[in-house]
């Protein structure tokens, strides 16, 4: 067998993929029968491709390339750093200075008492730390029957068995028995789909309310912790009322649980501030972390932990950690991914150029006849699809039609934009320059442009009954 190289056709390269390799989230045998998109090589905010096509990444990967591709300071610590020391674990009273240094770091960026650090190998693995924490630090403070986390439906916090029970996509439960016992799932924020005739203030405190009921009808002394994204990613992009978080945190204040921001995507610039939570002045007890952390270039997840907890938590052996937590060569590259957020200002960037331009390309679809709704904060923004702009309907054919032709529009046209059932989403590298903006913003146009025409000739533009 000779070596796979990027110098095969494409469709070798594509048979070879449909041969032996299953990918996640997708329908192998109708990937195998189209061919995979092969991504070979990729620069600041562009991906090429096996047929030589540059294509705009609108969505930093998954969530996660802040700072762009392509930088070369990453590769040299990483290499410098297997040189030196490769692996090695954070067990047994051991630690090495990678991730000394990043834990630090870390704790140093990250608002309030947040000063400690779990590391994991992803997010879905630092969610399964959370669930465990949380109920740990219950049961050390003598209080063992609060194990109840309540989540919310619709909320991506990973795929693991324990992440993907706190989530509440129901595609992921209805496979492989999640989720597990012991997580409470509210209503989502979400008023364009959701919110009825209410005003998005009214129903963004009518949907935290749902967490007191919750908590009353399951008994304070039975409720761990509350666990959300601060603005929902995966979930379709979307943006709580203003009203919403403030009645959250009122909620967690009155009553005894804790608060886990899962901040993997909202992290490390993504909303204009270092964290989602300030942005949306939440006070977690614990932040979930990923993603942006090593802006993708090495895989490394993990928990930042309040004062109070670490303690709590310290006072006993807790018996969970990862072969990975740590790992050297991921903190230093992770660390490097910081410096330079943090030495090029790459938050100024985001906060007085990219930030202003994306936000009004971003509105300037909203004239669009396919378009009901725009709604972005800092670098993550989405639009609803609908076939009547006027009353917020939905599509009479079944939900994720119209987003999925539209997303093979972008594909077409050389954009990367993701969809979620109707919903477009962005997320784009926050080192996105302003002409940049404008060309996701052309491309963006026409693959409405060209999704409308084919949803009119199709007859499909029905709104629901
Ligand atoms: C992606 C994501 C996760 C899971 O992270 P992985 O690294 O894929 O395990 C958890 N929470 C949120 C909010 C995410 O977006």
């Amino acid at each position: 067998m000779p070596a796979i190289t990027n110098h095969l056709p494409t469709s070798e390269l594509q048979a070879l993929d449909a041969a032996h390799h299953m990918h996640p989230f997708t329908a192998g045998g109708e990937l195998a029968a189209k061919g995979a998109r092969v991504i070979t090589r990729a620069k600041d905010v562009f991906l090429y491709d096996s047929d030589g096509n540059e294509i705009l990444d609108g969505m930093a990967g998954l969530w996660c390339v802040n700072i762009g591709y392509g930088r070369s300071e990453l590769a040299d610590v990483a290499a410098r750093q297997m040189r030196e020391l490769p692996y090695y674990n954070t067990f047994f009273q051991t630690t090495h200075v990678p991730a000394i240094a990043l834990a630090q770091k870390i704790a140093e960026l990250a608002p309030g008492d947040l000063n400690h650090v779990f590391f994991a190998g992803s997010g879905s693995e630092a969610n399964d730390t959370n669930l465990r924490m949380v109920r740990t630090y219950w049961a050390l403070k003598g209080k063992p029957d609060k194990q109840i986390v309540i989540s919310r439906k619709n909320a991506y916090h990973g795929s693991s068995v324990g992440s993907g029970s706190l989530g509440g996509m129901t595609a992921m439960h209805a496979q492989g028995g999640m989720p597990i016992p012991g997580i409470v799932h509210i209503d989502q924020p979400n008023w364009w789909a959701e919110g009825g005739d209410m005003t998005p203030e009214e129903f963004g405190v009518s949907r935290a309310k749902q967490l007191e009921v919750a908590i009353l009808e399951h008994g304070e002394d039975n409720i761990a912790a509350f666990i959300a994204e601060p603005i929902q990613g995966a979930g379709g992009v979307i943006i709580p009322p203003e009203t919403y978080w403030p009645e959250i945190q009122r909620i967690c204040d009155k009553y005894e649980i804790l608060l886990i921001a899962d901040e993997v995507i909202c992290g490390f610039g993504r909303t204009g501030n270092w964290f989602g939570s300030q942005t949306l002045g939440i006070k977690p007890h614990i932040m979930t972390i990923a993603k942006g952390l090593s802006s993708g270039y090495q895989p490394i997840g993990g928990s930042i932990i309040c004062d109070e907890v670490a303690e709590v938590i310290g006072s006993g052996e807790f018996n969970h950690g990862y072969t990975y937590s740590g790992h050297p060569v991921a903190a230093a590259v992770a660390l490097e991914n910081l410096r330079i957020l943090e030495e090029e200002n790459v938050l100024d960037h985001v906060r007085n150029v990219a930030m202003p331009a994306l936000h009004e390309m971003w509105h300037g679809l909203a004239d669009h006849p396919l378009v009901g709704e725009t709604t972005i904060t800092g670098m993550m923004g989405s639009l609803a699809l609908t076939p009547h702009k006027d009353n917020r309907a939905k599509f009479a054919m079944e939900a994720g039609t119209a987003g999925f032709m539209c997303r093979e529009r972008c594909f077409a046209n050389n954009l990367v934009m993701r969809h979620v059932y109707d919903r477009m989403v962005i997320s784009p590298p926050l080192i996105i320059t302003p002409d940049e903006i404008a060309e996701l913003g052309r491309r963006a146009r026409m693959a409405l442009d060209e999704c409308y025409a084919q949803l009119k000739d199709g007859d499909m533009l029905t709104p629901a009954a």
